[in-house]
C-alpha cells in the first residue's frame, strides 16, 4: 500500500442558490489581471446546459482525458507521439469563441455625458481589441436555462436520452435544472499533468494540489486540450497556462480557499482524504459503470491501524493523519457513501466529489409553487430530472449507483420529517432507512453535516508546514503579485 494524502472537497448541489459569489470570489483574487479576463477558474453553469466553455463535456470534440486502448489507459488525445505531433498545431483546443470574447462598458459615457434629452448608455466594449462588441455569449450565459432551446437540448448529456426522456424533461411543466459549481478537481490521474511536454505540471507531494510551474511553462496548451473539465487556460499576456490553485497560499495561512470561504449556500465541504497511490492504474481502467465505486475503493480508512502505520512509513506527518480523520469529505465520500465525482468516465479521477441535488427530482410544481411529491419511492422512478441524466454526470452512466444514493438522501428527508412535524408513521421512516441502507445515527449526522455544522467542521484545513516556514519569513504583501504560479515570482513572458 502506497498511501498518500490528497485535499479533496465536497459539493452538496441541494444547496447551491447559484449566486456566483464564489466564481466572483476567486475572480478578484486570481483572475483579475490582463490575459486572465475570460478565465474563470471557479464557475457555475446551469445544467442542464452545456457550459462553460461552451459543451466541454464532449470529448470527442474536445479530446479530453483518458481512454482505454485495448488493456491500455492513454490520453484521448493521443500517446506522448501524438502529442509532440500536435505541438505546433493542436485542432482540440477551444477557441476563444468557445469560451466568450470578454467585454467592458463604456462607463466614461455615462459618467461624463452632457446634460441632455436622452438617457446615455455605455457601450460594449471588448477587453481584448477595445473596439466595440455586440456580446453574444458570457460564461453563465445560459443561466437560469435562458435560451434552453439552444443550450439545455444541447447539453452532450442531454443528448444522449432517449427522445422520450427529453421530451419529458422539455415540458413546460416539468421543466427542471440546478447549479453545477465547478473548479480543478485535482485529479489523482490528471490528464494535464500527463500531457504536458515541459513537465511543468505538477502534483504537490504533500496535499495533492496540482499546479503549473511558471518558470517551466512553454504554453503548449497540451494541458488544456488534455483537461476533459477544461479547467485550465491559456494567459494570452503571459504566454503560459494557469489553473486554480485550491488558493493553497490561503490553506497554508490556515484560512479555507476563498470560494469555500465565501459560498453563501455553504454546500462546500474540503478535508484530507488518504488514498492508495499503487492501485490507480487499475482503478482508473475499469468499466465506465465501475469507476463511482471503484474510486471509492481506492480512499482508505484513516483509523485503520494498518493505514495509518503505511502512512507514517510514507512520511506523512502526524498531523495530516489527524486531519484525515475528523474529515468531513471521507464521511461523504466513504463513510456515507453519498457524493460522486464528476463524469468519472474521463477517467482522471477527480477528487472533488458532488451531492447530487435532490430537490429537482423529487419536487412537483403545485398551484404555481414547488412542493415535494407525496410518495417519495414511485417518483425517484418517474423523477422530473431522468436519474439517467443524473447517472450520465455523476456515475459513468450507471443509474443504480446514482439511485443507491438518493435513497439515503430521502431517507434523511423523512426522518426529519417526522422529527420536525411529525406526520409521518415511525414505521415509514424506518422502511426508509433500511430500503436505504443507513442506519438512524448516520441519517442524523448526514443532517448534521448538512444543515448545522460551522466552517471549522466543514473546512478542516491540515498544516501544511513547508509553507509556514517560507511566509515566517516573508511579508505576504510582497510576494502576493508571484503567489499561484508555482514559484515566488511574477511570470515573464519570454519572447
Ligand atoms: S480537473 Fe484539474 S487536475 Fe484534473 S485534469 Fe483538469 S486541470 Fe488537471
Ligand atoms: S457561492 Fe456557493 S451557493 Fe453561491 S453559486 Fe457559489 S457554490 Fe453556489
Amino acid at each position: 500500500m502506497n498511501v498518500r494524502a490528497q485535499v479533496s472537497s465536497v459539493f452538496h448541489l441541494d444547496k447551491c442558490i447559484g449566486c456566483h459569489t464564489c466564481s466572483i470570489a476567486c475572480k478578484n483574487l486570481w483572475t483579475d489581471r490582463k490575459g486572465a479576463e475570460y478565465m474563470w477558474w471557479n464557475n457555475v453553469e446551469t445544467k442542464p446546459g452545456t457550459g462553460y466553455p461552451t459543451r466541454w463535456e464532449d470529448q470527442e470534440k474536445y479530446r479530453g482525458g483518458w481512454e482505454m486502448k485495448g488493456q491500455q489507459l492513454q490520453l484521448k488525445q493521443g500517446g506522448r507521439g501524438g502529442t509532440l505531433g500536435k505541438i505546433f498545431h493542436n485542432p482540440a483546443l477551444p477557441p476563444l469563441d468557445d469560451y466568450y470574447e470578454p467585454f467592458t462598458f463604456k462607463y466614461g459615457d455615462l459618467t461624463g455625458a452632457p446634460a441632455g434629452d436622452d438617457q446615455p448608455t455605455a457601450r460594449p466594449v471588448s477587453m481584448i481589441s477595445g473596439k466595440p462588441m455586440k456580446i453574444e455569449a458570457g460564461p453563465n450565459w445560459d443561466d437560469d436555462l435562458s435560451g434552453s432551446n439552444i443550450y439545455a437540448v444541447n447539453d452532450p448529456g442531454v443528448v444522449k436520452l432517449s427522445s422520450e426522456e427529453q421530451a419529458q424533461m422539455f415540458a413546460i411543466e416539468k421543466m427542471v435544472m440546478f447549479y453545477l459549481p465547478r473548479i480543478c478537481n485535482h485529479c489523482l490521474n490528471a490528464g494535464c499533468v500527463a500531457a504536458c511536454p515541459s513537465g511543468a505540471i505538477y502534483k504537490r507531494g504533500e496535499d495533492g494540489i496540482v499546479l503549473i510551474n511558471q518558470d517551466k511553462c512553454r504554453g503548449w496548451r497540451m494541458c488544456v486540450s488534455a483537461c476533459p473539465y477544461k479547467k485550465t487556460y491559456y494567459g494570452w499576456t503571459t504566454g503560459k497556462s494557469e489553473k486554480c490553485i485550491l488558493c493553497y497560499p490561503r490553506q497554508e495561512a490556515g484560512e479555507a480557499p476563498a470560494c469555500f470561504h465565501s459560498c453563501v449556500g455553504r454546500i462546500r465541504y474540503l478535508g484530507v482524504l488518504l488514498y492508495d497511490a499503487d492501485r490507480i492504474a487499475a482503478v482508473a481502467s475499469r468499466d465506465d459503470g465501475e469507476l463511482a465505486a471503484a474510486q471509492r475503493e481506492i480512499i482508505l480508512d484513516p483509523h485503520d491501524p494498518q493505514v495509518l502505520a503505511d502512512a507514517r512509513a510514507a512520511g506523512i506527518p502526524e498531523q495530516v493523519l489527524k486531519a484525515a480523520q475528523a474529515s468531513p469529505v471521507y464521511k461523504f465520500v466513504k463513510q456515507w457513501g453519498i457524493a460522486l465525482p464528476l463524469h468519472p468516465e474521463f477517467r482522471t479521477l477527480p477528487m472533488l466529489f458532488y451531492v447530487p441535488p435532490l430537490l429537482p427530482v423529487l419536487s412537483k410544481e403545485h398551484q404555481g409553487s414547488q412542493q415535494l411529491a407525496d410518495d417519495f419511492f414511485t417518483t425517484l422512478e418517474q423523477a422530473r430530472l431522468p436519474i439517467q441524466y443524473l447517472a450520465g454526470l455523476f456515475a459513468g452512466g450507471n443509474a443504480e449507483e446514482v439511485k443507491a444514493v438518493y435513497r439515503k438522501l430521502i431517507a434523511v428527508r423523512l426522518q426529519r420529517r417526522q422529527a420536525s412535524v411529525g406526520d409521518l408513521p415511525e414505521s415509514e421512516v424506518e422502511k426508509a432507512c433500511e430500503l436505504a441502507g443507513v442506519s438512524a445515527e448516520a441519517v442524523e449526522a448526514i443532517f448534521r453535516m448538512t444543515a448545522l455544522t460551522r466552517i471549522k467542521e466543514r473546512i478542516v484545513l491540515p498544516p501544511m508546514l513547508r509553507e509556514q516556514a517560507i511566509e515566517a519569513g516573508m511579508d505576504p504583501e510582497a510576494y502576493k503579485q508571484g503567489m499561484g504560479f508555482g514559484s515566488r515570482r511574477p511570470p515573464k513572458r519570454r519572447w
